[in-house]
């Protein structure tokens, strides 16, 4: 039996740096509040919570005074910043850098158009709730319009200027499906319009592809390793919607691939099959740490 490991799963560069921030702060002090789950992965929440990582919730955050707090990799709303200023708080700030552009693109882009008449649509595609879009969000006082689908698009107003952004997670094909039901909305308004003489042709269209590609390019890197693989083992935290997405893409390029929190989740029957097949393939989550997928492995290798 070959086991190998996906080298293209495991911490994207800006789970990476909050997880850095997260370990230099705690070598040096020994304690450090993390607003929200640092990484959607049970495992590794635990592993720097030994290490002295408390992680709070908002509730906590107006509560606490003169603490060093550590915003995660997905970013954080304008309001997160002021209230933890309020109480003296000091921000450690492990916001990804791509994600931090984005708020800010989509900050000028608010600051810009918030006095347009008739007034301007600014729309974030991502998942409602998300802490990364509601950060997002909050660069717009919150006025932002969230679709989570393409067919979601029929809610805009196609006489009104839209200015569409992405959450960095989500899927380039849908994005573009949903510049394209959007296009062809505002042509079949446009269309329409020549005959009833309204002049809402002139609302712009402006969309921005701001989709991370250290996430978007493993989609293939991953199904292309899974169909390699007899047996493929898919670790991810139970909570992550990135793990569950790139789970099905994974299962789609081979149904004998299976979802494991841990190497706690093996079955006798799991362990037995990987142990009678040739290639077993490790992979995981942009959340899934390398350790864990290590841990998988040595489980299912044969005792000697
Ligand atoms: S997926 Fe990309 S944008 Fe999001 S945290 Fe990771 S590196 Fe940053």
């Amino acid at each position: 039996m070959q086991v190998t490991i996906d080298r293209h799963s495991g911490f994207c560069a800006g789970v990476t740096g909050a997880i850095r921030r997260a370990e230099n702060e705690l070598q040096q002090t020994g304690q450090l509040y993390c607003l929200g789950d640092i990484v959607h992965n049970g495992q590794e929440v635990k592993r720097l919570e030994q290490l002295g990582l408390e992680t709070i919730d908002y509730d906590d955050l107006r509560t606490i005074r003169h603490a060093r707090v550590l915003l995660r990799a997905h970013g954080e709303p304008p309001s997160t910043y002021w209230i933890a200023a309020q109480n003296g708080n000091t921000i450690i700030d492990g916001t990804c850098p791509v994600v931090k552009r984005l708020q800010e693109r989509i900050a000028a882009c608010y600051n810009t158009h918030k006095h347009d008449n008739p007034a301007a649509q600014i729309v974030i595609f991502g998942k409602r709730g998300h802490a990364e879009v509601i950060g997002l969000q909050g660069q717009t006082n919150n006025t932002a319009i969230v679709l989570e689908r393409p067919e979601e698009a029929e809610q805009l107003d196609y006489t009104r200027p839209i200015y569409l952004f992405s959450q960095t997670t989500k899927s380039v094909e849908e994005f573009n499906k949903l510049v394209e039901i959007i296009e062809a909305r505002k042509t079949r308004l446009r269309d329409h319009d020549i005959t009833t003489s309204r002049p809402d042709e002139s609302a712009p269209f402006e969309y921005y592809d701001t989709i991370c590609r250290s996430v978007a390019n493993r989609v293939e890197l991953l199904k292309q390793f899974a169909r390699e693989q007899d047996i493929v083992l898919f670790v991810g935290g139970a909570k992550s919607s990135n793990a569950a997405v790139l789970f099905n893409h994974c299962k789609e390029a081979n149904e004998l691939c299976y979802f494991l929190t841990g190497p706690g989740d093996l079955t006798d029957e799991l362990t037995a099959a990987c142990r009678q097949t040739d290639h077993v393939g490790i992979c995981g989550a942009t959340s899934t740490p390398l350790w864990l997928m290590e841990q998988v492995r040595d489980a299912i290798r044969p005792l000697r």
